[in-house]
């Protein structure tokens, strides 16, 4: 088994841009190039897999952002990559694909200096800026067996539940 990548179509990179145009300016207004990717999983044959194949930390994920090296910046076009797992991406309607390349694009930022606040730039002879990733700020972990041996007295449930109480008014969609 191998993976292919393929270019995101029109349609894609549009929703993309549309969303950096409206949330995230500072990214266009700094000339931050973002590529659009499908990866798919293919047979020895090269016949496509009808499987999800992306991962992220050993688990399936539906998309990943990653920055290109700034050697790489100088040489290609794009700045940052993001790659969506096809088979994912496919099923998804436009509300869920429009949340998850906001997530994605989310993860991205431009580096300022803390005391001018100007974005500052890979080199000095370049007018590129330094981007970095942002980690998430909502985090669920830990172990299905210990919530199911020891419900509320496990740190996974609290945070379960915290996390639940904090976005209740988002959750009354779901149920
Ligand atoms: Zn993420």
């Amino acid at each position: 088994m191998s993976k292919n990548y393929i270019v995101g179509n029109a349609e894609d990179v549009e929703l993309m841009n549309g969303l950096m145009s409206s949330n995230y300016p500072e990214l266009i207004e700094n000339g931050v190039n973002v590529g659009l990717f499908y990866v798919v999983k293919v047979d020895k044959d090269g016949e496509v897999q009808n499987e999800a194949c992306l991962k992220k930390d050993g688990r399936t994920c539906s998309g990943k952002i990653s920055l290109i090296s700034d050697l790489n910046r100088m040489t290609d076009s794009f700045d940052a990559k993001i790659v969506l797992d096809l088979n994912i991406w496919q099923r998804l309607s436009l509300e869920e694909k429009n949340a998850l390349l906001d997530h994605e694009l989310y993860h991205l930022y431009i580096v300022k200096n803390p005391k001018t606040g100007e974005v500052v730039t890979i080199s000095d002879e370049s007018s590129k800026v330094k981007l970095k990733l942002k980690k998430h700020d909502v985090v669920m972990w830990g172990f299905h067996d210990i919530i199911v041996r020891h419900g509320f007295g496990s740190q996974e449930l609290q945070v379960l539940n915290g996390i639940s109480e904090c976005y209740k008014d988002y959750l009354v969609k779901s149920v």
